[in-house]
Formats: C-alpha cells, sequence, structure tokens
C-alpha cells in the first residue's frame, strides 16, 4: 500500500484538498507500536479459538502473537484490553457497490464506508459501480493513506463492447486506468472470447453475474473465470434444454425475470449439476452466491421491516427500495404467496449446492450487493454470513468464508487471516460470534445488548488503523436523522 502515499499527493494536487464532495476526514489512527491485550482468537482459517492472547501490531503489520507478548506495554503507544473479547480478521465483502447516490439524491460519501467500516469491513471488492472507475481508484488511494474513513477497496470495472476487437481495446483500456479486475455480464459468445483472452493478457481477474445468456457456469469456468457471482448460469448449465419459462414471460420485465428465477433450481438435473460443480472447481472458480439480497424474495415482509431502518437507513435508500420498474431490483409490484414458497425451495436446493462445492474444495466468499432489495450496506453483509450458517456451514467456516477465502480470491496474500507477518485488518468484538453471528450487527454496539449480545464491535483495525465502531456507527445515525429532519421541515 506504501506507493499510494505518493499517488495521494497526485490525487490532491489534482483536485483540490478534501472538499465537500469527499468523505469526510479519516477518525482512524495508525500507532508505532499497538497491543490488543489479552483477546481470544478466531484466525480466519477454520481453527478454533485460541486465547487469551496478545496482538502486537507495529503500523499496518501483525508483528507478534502470544499469551503475555504485550507484557513490554509501556514500550506501546496505544494498549487495547480486549479482555473476554473476541477478536477476528477483518470482514472481506466480495460484492460491495460503492454507492453515493439513490432514487434521484445524494447519499453523504462517507455514509456507505462508515457503514461498512462500523460493521467490521475491512477490505470491499466493488464489482463495477455507477461512481465510475475513477472516484472508486481515487477513494481507493485515500483509503490506503487514511485520508478518509473507508475499507480498503479493490475496484472492478464493468466491460462492455458488441465485437471482439472492440471488447479487447476496452479491456486494454481498463487496465491501463488501473482496474484490479473486470466485470462481465451478459456477452455474446465471441465477445466473452475476446475479453476472457484480452483479460488474460494484461493480467486481470474476471468476475461475473451472467444472468441469462448463451454461455452459462461450464462456459465461464472454462474461460477462466475467478469469481461467479449470486449463482446465475449455475443451475442453467445443468438444464436439459432451455429454462422452462412461462410463455408470456419477458427477461427485459424484472417481476418476470426475479420471479421465474426462483424456479430455476428446481428445474437442474442433480447429476448434470455435480459435473458443473466439477468443473468449477477445476478451474478454480470461487463462487461468491450473495444469498441475502434476494432474501425479500422468500419473506418479503420481514425484509421490508428490518429493525435497522430506522436509525440507519438513509430514507432515498428506503424510496429506491420500493416497488419501481424503473430501479434495478425493484420488482415486488405484484409479490405473492405463491413466489415467496417457490423461492423458499429455491433456497434450500441452492444452499445445498453451494455447501456441496464447499465440501468438494471449493472457494467459497462472502458478497452483501447490498443496496439493492432491502439490503442496507454493513447489515447485508452480515446477515450474509448467517445464511451461509442456514446453508449449514459451521460458524468457524462463515468467517472462514467472510475473511481469509475472500482475501484469497482477491489475490490479497497478506490478509484475511490473524497471523503474524500479516496485514493487521482486524475486528474486535464485544461478544462471540462463533455463538450468535448477530453479535456483529451495528444495532447490538448502539444498545440492543439483549440476549447476552453484549456490545458488538468495538473496533475494526484495517492496515493498522483503528477506527471505534461504535463512534463511526453514531456518525451514521446522525447523517440519517438530520435527512429526516430536513424531510419534515416546511
Ligand atoms: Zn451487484
Amino acid at each position: 500500500m506504501r506507493p499510494a502515499t505518493l499517488t495521494l499527493v497526485a490525487c490532491l494536487a489534482g483536485g483540490g484538498a478534501l472538499s465537500a464532495q469527499e468523505p469526510a476526514p479519516s477518525s482512524g489512527v495508525r500507532y508505532g507500536r499497538l497491543v490488543i491485550h489479552d483477546a481470544l482468537v478466531i484466525d480466519g482459517t477454520g481453527n478454533p479459538t485460541r486465547g487469551p492472547l496478545d496482538i502486537v501490531i507495529e503500523g499496518e503489520t501483525i508483528t507478534r502473537i502470544a499469551r503475555h507478548a504485550g507484557d513490554e506495554t509501556h514500550e506501546a503507544d496505544r494498549v487495547i484490553d480486549a479482555g473476554g473479547m473476541y477478536v477476528m480478521p477483518g470482514i472481506v465483502d466480495l460484492h460491495g457497490h460503492i454507492m453515493f447516490s439513490r432514487a434521484g439524491d445524494p447519499l453523504p460519501k462517507d455514509y456507505v464506508y462508515k457503514l461498512w467500516l462500523g460493521h467490521g469491513i475491512t477490505t470491499i471488492r466493488d464489482p463495477g459501480s455507477g461512481v465510475g472507475l475513477d472516484t472508486a481508484l481515487h477513494h481507493a488511494r485515500l483509503s490506503a493513506s487514511n485520508a478518509i474513513a473507508a475499507p480498503t477497496i479493490v475496484p472492478y470495472a464493468t466491460v462492455t463492447a458488441s465485437a471482439p476487437d472492440e471488447a479487447r481495446r476496452r479491456v486494454r483500456a481498463l487496465a491501463q486506468a488501473g482496474a484490479a479486475g473486470l466485470k462481465v455480464f451478459q456477452l455474446r459468445p465471441d465477445v466473452w472470447d475476446a475479453v476472457a483472452d484480452e483479460a488474460r493478457r494484461v493480467g486481470l481477474p474476471i468476475a461475473t453475474d451472467m444472468k441469462i445468456q448463451e454461455y452459462d457456469a461450464v462456459d465461464a469456468a472454462r474461460l477462466g473465470v475467478r469469481t461467479l457471482e449470486h449463482w446465475y448460469g449455475v443451475p442453467d448449465a445443468a438444464i436439459a434444454g432451455p429454462q422452462a419459462f412461462p410463455a408470456d414471460y419477458n427477461y427485459d420485465d424484472e417481476l418476470d425475470r426475479f420471479r421465474w428465477a426462483g424456479d430455476l433450481w428446481r428445474q437442474a438435473d442433480p447429476q448434470r449439476l455435480s459435473d458443473v460443480l466439477d468443473a468449477m472447481l477445476a478451474s478454480g472458480v470461487t463462487w461468491d452466491p450473495t444469498f441475502a439480497v434476494y432474501e425479500a424474495n422468500r419473506d418479503l415482509a420481514r425484509a421490508q421491516r428490518l429493525p435497522w431502518f430506522d436509525e440507519y437507513a438513509m430514507p432515498n435508500v428506503l424510496a429506491f427500495f420500493e416497488p419501481d420498474p424503473d430501479s434495478h431490483g425493484s420488482y415486488h409490484v405484484d409479490w405473492t404467496t405463491g413466489d415467496e414458497v417457490m423461492w423458499r425451495e429455491n433456497y434450500r436446493i441452492w444452499m445445498r449446492w453451494v455447501r456441496e462445492y464447499a465440501a468438494r474444495g471449493g472457494n467459497v466468499t462472502v458478497g452483501s450487493d447490498a443496496g439493492y432489495i432491502y439490503q442496507l450496506y454493513g447489515f447485508g453483509t452480515i446477515r450474509e454470513l448467517e445464511l451461509h450458517q442456514e446453508a449449514g456451514f459451521h460458524p468457524l467456516e462463515v468467517i472462514r468464508h467472510a475473511t481469509s477465502n475472500g482475501a484469497r480470491a482477491l489475490g490479497l496474500e497478506r490478509t484475511g487471516v490473524v497471523r503474524t507477518g500479516f496485514e493487521a485488518d482486524l475486528v474486535i468484538v464485544d461478544g462471540n460470534p462463533l455463538h450468535d453471528l448477530k453479535v456483529l450487527y451495528g444495532t447490538v454496539g448502539a444498545g440492543d445488548t439483549g440476549a447476552g449480545r453484549h456490545g458488538g464491535v468495538r473496533y475494526t483495525i484495517k492496515d493498522g488503523v483503528v477506527f471505534d465502531a461504535r463512534a463511526l456507527l453514531a456518525d451514521v445515525r446522525e447523517m440519517v436523522r438530520k435527512a429526516h429532519a430536513r424531510e419534515v421541515a416546511p
């Protein structure tokens, strides 16, 4: 991350000092020598909890983990007493769209970032977002130099093209511009082939959200795609012939599209599915299922009345979720009991195959896709962890999905594990996430301490920079309070 400091100077010189258009300056502090004292440690690899241990951090790096390692605390610039608390690696959200506006109105620029950090998320991959690659890169540099309070940002960029030559030019241009990877949606097969080939030449990984097209997950695996987002293309590859949609189905009607997507896992042939998984496994495809973002489909009333909306949801975010054919993912204009029942069955089959993919050695990760379909930033990521547990994973595996597996998918070799020599990306939690993943929800630290949940996320440490998670969430509540006050003003 060191070269980022140099680039920051260029950023500031080009764009002036941090303006009102930028996120607020970072409240985080990086210490010469920081000691986390007496913590119970979940290392993120799947190993059981160890402790109490001291974790010594020098600058951005974990330099020692041992019992009483911090006894020379008089030499520390800061000591955090984590007695009775749990330390786990910072969460890697593989599907975190940076958003600065919703429903046509702006969001405060640090609203999304603070919700993420407040929930222990220290790295996000932006899978191509509306803010544009230049802004994502700029904020990635500001975050790396601790100028703003934000997770580490890994910016992917969307490739669209209608012909192979154009596709190759675009891939080269995005590599030149600094994209860390490419996001590919629907493309003609010859354009897909060109994108994959050029991406390999310039060394950019591909994340794909396949939706429905000529290519499916087996093709994506053959083309060397790094991560498969959601689940599109997997059951499709295991259905003989086209998907059994009703005669009046129209893909461009989102109600049709999301409703009947809920029948695809049931249509898939189990023996074929097994072969599809093997093809993905052979190519080392990471599966980032993003369970939570579809949850409204199996229980719409729950999704629409989540307890954290009152204090943490900006009014324009909630407005965007309301059924409206002009807002992506806001298709619940006629969502029936039958749709929910179909989607519940869909989840059961889908979850079973994600579990099977991991059992065969496949890399499974956590991505939220928050900002769509009633999923709020940060909260949606924690909900995703809960749904991995529902899929049959032990909480230690769930935390591995959310930490070291995500780092592996991004090629980050020194993050995602609480280990000497690794970057200090850590979450200090007052409560045991293995007992109850709900301790990670931002609402817990803000006073919902019932059910033995203690104080929730206390500190999020990113590259050795210590953030007070409760203070970040208090900032968010203030943003939301002000937005509501503006709404009722005459
Ligand atoms: Zn997305």
